[in-house]
């Protein structure tokens, strides 16, 4: 299996790249953002729950989005590997995520972390905001406030990684394109490792 973080802040490209990237290597695309948006269309439960976090811009609790994940896993058992879109996004969810693939005999191969400039995130997040019919992209302190839950919580994620040397920093800024080819390149060099052993 060839297991990937594509991680960065709110509005760094994860979504747009992410599409690209499964069709190229076929991996199994989880992403929490995605599955919480389809619980709170069904009006699920867990949906409702989450939707009163995510309309003020904070992260769901971790149980929620593990257990999320947990069923996806279990869910997917014949794929060529997954692309993790969105999580982990905290330190446990992060330590939770290892043991699940590690009960699996598998692991992460890499964290390939978007980088980009605050001002930009701001700028895409709100022109998102006017297409998409998302409501956490309409208002500029929930955008905020997602960016300050990233910087509180979530870059430590990195660290987590960074531990075992599998972090790769990705310049973000560009064209679709030229960040789809960075990404790709990496990801081309590294398939070709047994990063889990
Ligand atoms: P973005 O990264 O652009 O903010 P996402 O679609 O990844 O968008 O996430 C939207 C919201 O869903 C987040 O602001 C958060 O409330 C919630 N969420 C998504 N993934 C997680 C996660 N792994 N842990 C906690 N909350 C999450």
């Amino acid at each position: 299996m060839f297991n990937l973080i594509l991680f960065g802040p709110p509005g760094s490209g994860k979504g747009t790249q992410s599409e690209k990237l499964i069709a190229k290597y076929h991996l199994k695309h989880l992403s929490t953002g995605d599955l919480l948006r389809s619980e709170i269309s069904r009006k699920t439960r867990l949906g409702l729950e989450a939707k009163k976090f995510m309309d003020k811009g904070h992260l769901v609790p971790d149980e929620v989005v593990i257990g999320m994940i947990n069923d996806a896993l279990d869910n997917n058992r014949d794929v060529a590997g997954f692309l993790f879109d969105g999580f982990p996004r905290t330190a446990i969810q992060a330590e939770e995520l290892d043991d699940l693939l590690a009960k699996k005999n598998t692991c992460i191969d890499v964290m390939l972390a978007l980088e980009v400039s605050e001002e930009e995130l701001i700028k895409r997040l709100v022109k998102r905001g006017e297409t998409s019919g998302r409501s956490d992209d309409s208002n500029e302190m929930v955008i905020r406030a997602r960016i300050q839950e990233y910087h509180k919580k979530t870059a430590t994620v990195a660290d987590h990684y960074q531990k075992v040397n599998k972090v790769v920093m990705i310049k973000g800024e560009g064209t679709i394109e030229e960040i789809f080819k960075r990404l790709s390149d990496e990801i081309d060099r590294l398939m070709k490792l047994d990063n889990c052993v």
